[in-house]
């Protein structure tokens, strides 16, 4: 893999990430790097005014405030779209990007920049010192994930490693959620493919939970290992599996269509531990299963919204007892019909679902994933 790493005309910093198939050489290296010399990255962006969270004390948890983030374009057209080239953030073809966002909710903040003591805990403040990123899949404005060559695929899923690797290393980071919401109706404001990463300085409330149950039960069998063997003992809600993930409907799946890939190997924490023929076996489970996802209903005018989420831990001890996952959470639970997380999911946190998993897992496993190959690149551990 080739990194090329470049400062925009704002000062923030954008990255290519250039791949090569057997015998291929990668297309966009020479200018990427042209361009490097031309415009080299410096320091950490300074915004004007860093951001700030608030404590919630009726819930113990932050709120983040992005009071700079009200003025981004609204699904432009192909012809404005920010992520054409040579359009607005990206001035040269591309394979994979990634680069800051422009108006993030949280940012780097030097050091000596700091906010007075609450008194109490009803008046907490804290700098929001993080980092927010733009991952742009492909320089194609109509491609998705599930219809991206595996090839592609895997050069986005050394771009994600590679990504998450820097900002995980970060002191000041705790927790890094690479994510992505596809669809109008999963709140995407630009139709281009891209997903985004937000580093947070704590580990967020739904991460801490699961790694609360992952402690508690870590002197046992373990809790990713019985969650594994609870779909492969039932059988009926796998959806794919190689011999290093397994897909399926959880159990106790609380969106319907719910998906999640799970590494099976132990110590699998991050996209760090994974080989590089882990890594070429995620990507095809994530075209297996997203390309199912696009066939589920193909006419439907809202055409499957969904959001994508990658678990993972680092720097944590006992670490080890986690276990990478990816959870896809579908707002669509019919051809003609949206699922809102609405009153009852919102106002008490205990999710409804309209069907058990098995039922909706076989409506899955019934459809052909689009070709799944796995990539051919030239990988390296
Ligand atoms: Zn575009």
């Amino acid at each position: 893999m080739f990194k090329t790493r470049v400062a925009m005309d704002d000062g923030r910093t954008l990255t290519y990430y250039d791949f090569t198939t057997a015998g291929t050489p990668p297309p966009y290296l020479a200018a990427h790097q042209q361009a490097a010399q031309q415009h080299p990255p410096g320091g950490p962006r300074l915004l004007p005014n860093p951001p700030i969270m608030r404590w919630n004390p009726t819930l113990a948890e932050w709120t983040v405030y992005a009071a700079n983030r009200m003025n981004r374009p609204q699904l432009p057209s192909k012809d404005a779209c920010p992520l054409e080239p040579g359009i607005l953030e990206l001035p040269l073809n591309y394979q994979v990007a990634i680069f800051e966002n422009r108006a993030p909710s949280m940012a780097f903040v030097p050091d000596d920049v700091t906010l007075p003591a609450p008194r109490n805990i009803f008046e907490m403040t804290a700098l929001a010192r993080g980092r927010c990123d733009i991952v742009v899949y492909s320089e194609k404005h109509d491609s998705k994930l599930a219809w991206m060559p595996v090839n592609d695929i895997y050069t986005l899923v050394e771009a994600w490693r590679d990504r998450y690797a820097e900002l995980i290393a970060l002191p000041e980071i705790r927790y890094v959620a690479i994510f992505e919401n596809k669809g109008r109706d999963a709140g995407m404001t630009l139709d281009h493919p891209h997903g985004q990463i937000y580093s947070f300085p704590f580990l967020p409330p739904y991460l801490q939970r699961q790694w609360d149950q992952t402690m508690d039960l870590a002197g046992q069998k373990g809790l990713w290992e019985g969650v594994i063997e609870k779909e492969e003992h039932d059988q009926v809600r796998i959806i794919a599996q190689t011999d290093g993930f397994l897909a399926a409907m959880p159990f106790y799946a609380r969106y319907p269509y719910e998906v999640h890939i799970w590494a099976r190997r132990r110590g699998v924490c991050s996209l760090l531990e994974m080989t590089a023929d882990e890594r070429r076996q995620l990507a095809g489970m994530l075209k297996n299963i997203t390309s199912r996802y696009e066939n589920l209903w193909p006419g439907s005018p809202f055409g499957f919204p969904t959001l994508m989420l990658m678990n993972q831990l680092s720097k944590m001890n006992g670490v080890e007892n986690f276990r990478f996952h990816i959870e896809f959470y579908p707002l669509q639970r019919s051809p003609d019909k949206l699922k809102y997380r609405a009153s009852v999911e919102s106002g008490t946190g205990t999710f409804l679902n309209d069907a058990l998993p098995e039922a909706q897992a076989a409506q899955l496993q019934a459809i052909a994933p689009q070709e799944v190959e796995l990539p051919d690149v030239i990988a390296e551990d």
